[in-house]
């Protein structure tokens, strides 16, 4: 049985095509096969409707400029290396181990060790190095690399 194509239907097929209404809506809305749609659209010579698929060219995308590398220091030789300025002051002359130096009367519930980080290969903080070694080159020596480390010169 063909499709009663009243003019209030095509007046409405019409509307609801140029509207760029789904072919499956408007064959719900009439209660018909897609064919009848397609079929009456080809006859009443209504415009095709550009594909989804063909919506123009994809925008462009902006280009990314290139990113400038950052400025790093170079260790000047001959002279004490310098810490780049990228790397956070870590002190790494300092162990993991804490310092044992003895704090209190032994025996006494006062007593406890420093538990400072001790120095790198040593028992102690550097505080209590300075009083455990005596000989001065090597406290000095400690002091030089503990405090030029961590600050850029
Ligand atoms: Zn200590």
């Amino acid at each position: 049985m063909a499709f009663d194509w009243t003019d209030a239907r095509i007046k409405r097929l019409t509307k609801l095509w140029l509207d760029g209404t789904k072919v499956a809506t408007i064959r719900h809305e009439f209660g018909c096969s897609k064919g009848t749609i397609t079929g009456k659209v080809k006859r009443l010579d209504l415009p095709r409707r550009p594909s989804p698929f063909a919506n123009g060219p994809a925008p462009a995308r902006k280009p990314v400029p290139p990113k400038r590398a950052p400025r790093t220091t170079l260790p000047s030789f001959g002279g004490p290396p310098q810490a780049a300025s990228r790397t956070p002051p870590t002190p790494v002359l300092l162990s993991t181990k804490p310092c044992c130096w003895p704090i209190g009367e032994p025996r006494s519930k006062a007593f406890r060790f420093c538990d400072e980080p001790a120095v790198f290969a040593k028992p102690y903080c550097l505080e209590h190095s300075k009083q455990a070694y005596a000989k001065y080159h090597e406290v000095k020596e400690i002091d030089q690399r503990t405090e030029a480390r961590p600050q850029n010169r």
